[in-house]
């Protein structure tokens, strides 16, 4: 009982610095949260860097251009840099859940101060069951939890299915990755015209977010928007 209550008195500590936090509810102080890297504004549509000074709210990069991805937007705030990439890792490969907590908490609060639209529901991107079976946890699932309590929105945690073992997406050149993931998800269930977020840690070649957006699309979304912790 002594040791009980002892524990409830213990002071929230940040996961940067380990000072202790004023506010019990934050996981970073005051000055680690506004030192966090900003994600510099890129493609409309992929948040990909774009060359020279040209205004971000209208222009497309190249790729969107000449193939029009199927998902309608990406929303992501920060870029794939420490200490968000630690974040990610922490959570992915240590089952941090206090790290996985703050990802979503992050994304909630980045979300809920923009003026993007708040979409029907939320839906993780799949762990190929292998890996879901050895590491138990699908980080995703775990970071879209945590946004649609914050978001209150709703959360349909199987919506998407993934069918069949790939070689993992980061072993491939970007050109392969497209091939590589061709076909490999389906949903399990048709879509009756709704517009979907599909959660996820980190955005990189983007083309695990094209083919899921496109499945989704052929089931009936009417919008499908990818978002990311961070964008590499
Ligand atoms: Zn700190
Ligand atoms: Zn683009």
């Amino acid at each position: 009982m002594i040791l009980k209550a002892f524990h409830l008195q213990l002071p929230k500590r940040c996961l940067l610095c380990g000072s202790v936090c004023r506010d019990t509810h934050q996981a970073l102080c005051t000055p680690c949260l506004a030192d966090l890297p900003q994600l510099k504004t890129g493609c409309s549509r992929c948040l990909a860097p774009l060359a020279g000074n040209m205004s971000p709210q209208t222009i497309l990069c190249g790729r969107c251009i000449k193939s029009p991805p199927a998902f309608d937007q990406v929303i992501s705030f920060y870029p794939y840099a420490r200490p968000i990439s630690d974040f990610i890792l922490r959570g992915k490969f240590h089952q941090d859940l206090a790290s996985l907590k703050l990802i979503g908490e992050l994304m909630a609060i980045r979300f809920s101060e923009s003026n993007h639209l708040l979409p029907n529901l939320l839906t993780p991107v799949p762990l190929h069951p292998y890996r879901y079976w050895k590491r138990g946890f699908n980080q995703s699932t775990e970071i879209a939890r945590t946004l649609a309590k914050f978001l209150n929105a709703p959360l349909e945690k199987n919506l998407i299915k993934r069918n069949i073992h790939s070689v993992p997406q980061m072993s491939l050149p970007a050109k392969a990755r497209q091939k590589n993931i061709r076909g490999i998800f389906s949903t399990h269930r048709r879509i009756n015209g709704e517009h979907i977020a599909v959660i996820d840690d980190v955005m990189t070649s983007g083309a695990t977010a094209n083919e899921i957006a496109r499945v989704l699309k052929k089931a009936g979304a009417s919008r499908v928007d990818i978002w990311t912790f961070a964008r590499a």
